[in-house]
């Protein structure tokens, strides 16, 4: 795991700042008080950040995919210039500061990344959209992990965002230096069985790209494999695929377990299955064969690993 920090950029009232419309906040005490502990937040509060004051007039988004304003509900004021002028500048130093993800507010005509309700100049709701600034960032950084802090409730979809948090992580360490294909095939290996719990489709693609990396440029490779990798760890994981998973890892060491010790581990992959444990208890049980007949192949597996336990990611069933 990388020394320095990972940052993650996040709408600046959902660390308790009050700088809402209305001059209050929107704590998010997960986000604060337990995944703050392992990353440095980046706030940024778009509309504060534009020049508009605390408290100001509610906004929202206005018009159509093609032309789409920010404009405040009662007064008519269009805030978009101000807006845009903010948004410029402020990726330009987000850039610079390597961020690993990033958590918006949800519903914001500035913040929200999905399903923000867009008007008619009527006043009317015609479709819904994606604030402004969370929009300008995604398209700016098509690869980094963002999320709601809504979603997060959900507990498989706060793994798969941290999950991706900290691959992503790991790729920027990777590629900080320059792609070099013996660096890339050793990422590669380290990361199979997570990518495994993903899409087995997308790993035999990346497997592909692996062997014929000598064909591109490294900018390319860079790019390809930068965008396939992101892109399976965003196809969901399920109970069947982490069962396959594990079944694999298993067969690297059976042949050495006694039927008892066998069964029984089969036995505690089968509960997991019929959703009667959490993924962690199975895990648990296979970390121990690991190190107890020593695979290296295996322990070396981000799978077994891939976000400090004290989140209890893997946790629910
Ligand atoms: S949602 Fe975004 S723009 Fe609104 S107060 Fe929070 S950080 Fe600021």
């Amino acid at each position: 795991m990388t020394a320095s920090p990972i940052r993650l950029g996040i709408s600046r009232c959902l660390l308790g700042d009050e700088v809402r419309f209305d001059g209050g906040h929107k704590q998010d005490h997960f986000l604060t008080d337990v995944l703050g502990r392992y990353v440095e937040w980046v706030p940024v509060c778009p509309e504060v950040e534009a020049g508009l004051g605390i408290p100001r007039e509610a906004m929202r988004l206005v018009g159509s995919p093609r032309y789409l304003r920010l404009m405040t509900i009662t007064s008519k004021q269009d805030h978009t210039a101000a807006m845009e002028t903010m948004i410029e500048e402020r990726l330009d130093s987000l850039h610079k500061l390597d961020l690993s993800g990033f958590v918006f507010k949800r519903g914001s005509p500035s913040c929200g990344v999905e399903r923000v309700r867009v008007y008619t100049p009527q006043g009317m709701p015609s479709h819904s959209g994606v604030g402004i600034f969370a929009k300008a960032f995604r398209d700016a950084f098509p690869l980094i992990p963002v999320e709601e802090e809504g979603r997060l409730c959900d507990s498989l979809l706060r793994e798969n965002f941290i999950e991706r948090v900290f691959c992503y992580r790991r790729l920027q360490n990777l590629l900080h230096n320059g792609l070099n294909r013996q660096e890339l095939i050793r990422f590669h290996t380290i990361h199979k069985y997570l990518l495994l719990s993903h899409s087995q489709q997308h790993y035999k693609t990346m497997g592909q790209l692996v062997a014929q990396a000598e064909r591109y440029r490294p900018k390319d490779l860079t790019a390809k494999y930068a965008d396939l990798f992101m892109k399976t760890l965003a196809v969901r994981a399920t109970v069947r695929k982490h069962v396959n998973v594990l079944q694999h890892i298993v067969g690297h060491f059976k042949k050495r377990m006694s039927p008892r010790e066998k069964a029984e581990l089969l036995g505690v992959i089968n509960d997991y299955h019929q959703g009667l444990t959490p993924l962690i208890v199975p895990l648990t049980l296979v970390k121990h064969y690991v190190q107890f007949f020593d695979v290296s192949y295996i322990r070396d597996q981000v799978y077994l690993n891939p976000h400090p336990k004290e989140l209890m990611l893997r946790n629910h069933v």
